[in-house]
């Protein structure tokens, strides 16, 4: 395996120049728009497909240290000039792919499986951009560059993760969160992990202005998903499914999005298995958005003739509540080239989702929630077949949000009504009241019954 790949950043509008992966730039200088980092494909195609399956196959999942996390397995395609001394890595990635059997069934799918990238270090899929960026980093200022901290705006998980991987790097964190718009545990974790957080009387849209503003002298470095480093690190989710299905393709990827960053990262990962003769084909690709912050759904539905920009309503799905996404155009490019679709889901039906799914097993976070309700609405469509293969990516763990989970158990959830809220059974402490309480729920619902 030779070590000398290159990747640089090239504007994704396709203006001419190319840059350094550390050089400290956001957009292209020439248009304003958005950056990508490419990769030396030629180089790459010099190892067959079979090599390079062989070569992840070898290190996922292992303690070969960077290697064994599911990341830094494909090291080469992601970040080949950072030196393994500076990752900051906490084995992110490598996460299961369960088959979800029953809930499958309920709707008439026999092949759904659920992509748990929730069950990571800061319980949500942004540890994957969030080590490269901060891996970069920790190389940036190893080689002399004056960056004095890491900056990023977050509707909670983006900030729980900058603040794990800068603390585990030894560098200071600034974020941004709208006051009173995250839940607990993510305001919680970054405030355990020493950032300096700063809650302001605003929405995600509002923080992301300020903390543009603020990282302009360069000296404190923006970690939002406008920073294409981040791109990197979560388009291995694209990967990790492939090989977890011993590297074939599922039909359908359905994912919950909001700022635009992870559904164009998907696409770019499938993209570079196909490029590199790994695969033959790609799935079919879903944005999931909340219908109170659907801005990119507008877009759909308007043949993408112009971005939508909105005023993102209050919704459970919180860290999808964006209404001026930043990522839109390369977000197009995967809805166009994978013969895509974007769908929305209102309140009452992503809670209903959630609270099905819970009933199979599952623990969904309020935006996965998002994307099995559109899953169901998909199916009851019959756009997405029987037979077919369906992956939902869930991005978040569920215990991140309980809240929602209790709002919704206790009837308290604004817009939704709780038809399987499950409240606890108060009783007296005797067991005659026990045994006849139990009788009574047992009755109603015999065991092994797959009705959900
Ligand atoms: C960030 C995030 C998303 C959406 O990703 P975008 O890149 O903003 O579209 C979905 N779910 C959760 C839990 C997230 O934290
Ligand atoms: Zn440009």
């Amino acid at each position: 395996m030779a070590g000398s790949y290159r990747s640089y950043l090239h504007c994704f509008n396709g203006c001419s120049g190319s840059y350094p992966v550390d050089s400290i730039l956001y957009l292209c200088p020439h248009c304003g728009g958005l950056l990508e980092v490419q990769h030396d494909l030629d180089a790459l195609r010099l190892t067959a497909p079979a090599e390079w399956r062989k070569l992840l196959d070898s290190r996922a999942a292992t303690t070969r240290w960077p290697y064994g996390g599911g990341v830094w397995s494909m090291k080469e395609w992601v970040a080949p000039e950072l030196r393994d001394e500076n990752v900051v890595s906490m084995y992110e990635g490598n996460s299961n792919l369960f088959w979800a059997d029953r809930f499958g069934r309920s709707i008439g799918l026999d092949d759904l499986w659920v992509k748990l990238c929730g069950n990571s270090h800061t319980g949500s899929f942004k540890d994957l951009g969030m080590t490269v960026l901060v891996s970069v980093v920790k190389q940036m200022i190893a080689d002399g560059s004056p960056v004095r901290a890491v900056a990023c705006a977050s509707t909670g998980d983006t900030s729980a993760a900058l603040a794990a991987y800068a603390a585990a790097a030894g560098i200071p964190a600034v974020v941004f969160l709208p006051r009173d718009k995250v839940s607990d545990a993510q305001l919680v974790q970054p405030l355990a992990h020493g950032a300096h957080v700063l809650a302001l009387d605003t929405d995600f849209d509002g923080c992301m202005r300020v903390v543009r503003e603020v990282t302009q002298d360069n000296s404190i470095y923006l970690a939002n998903s406008m920073n294409s480093l981040r791109i990197e690190g979560q388009k291995t989710v694209g990967v990790e499914i492939v090989r977890q299905f011993d590297w074939t393709v599922p039909e359908w990827i359905i994912m919950p999005a909001g700022n635009l960053g992870n559904i164009s990262a998907l696409y770019k990962g499938l993209k570079l298995l196909q490029d590199l003769g790994i695969i033959t084909r790609l799935p079919r690709l879903v944005a999931a958005q909340a219908s109170r912050a659907n801005p990119f759904y507008q877009s759909f539905r308007n043949n993408f003739s112009a971005p939508v920009a909105m005023q993102a309503e209050a919704t459970q799905a919180s860290a999808i509540r964006i209404g001026a996404p930043v990522s839109y155009a390369k977000a197009v490019q995967a809805i166009r080239q994978t013969d895509g679709l974007v769908e929305q889901a209102s309140e009452q039906e992503l809670a209903t989702a959630a609270a099905l799914a819970d009933k199979t097993g599952m623990y969904a976070c309020p935006h996965t929630a998002v994307a099995l309700a559109v899953l169901c609405k998909l199916r009851q469509q019959n756009i997405i077949r029987p037979g077919s293969r369906v992956v939902v990516i869930s991005t978040a763990h569920g215990l991140k949000f309980s809240g929602f989970k209790s709002g919704y158990h206790q009837g308290s959830l604004p817009l939704v009504t709780g038809d399987h809220a499950n409240p606890p059974l108060e009783l007296p402490a005797t067991a005659a009241a026990v045994r006849a309480a139990l009788d009574k729920r047992l009755a109603a619902q015999p065991a092994g019954s797959a009705r959900v």
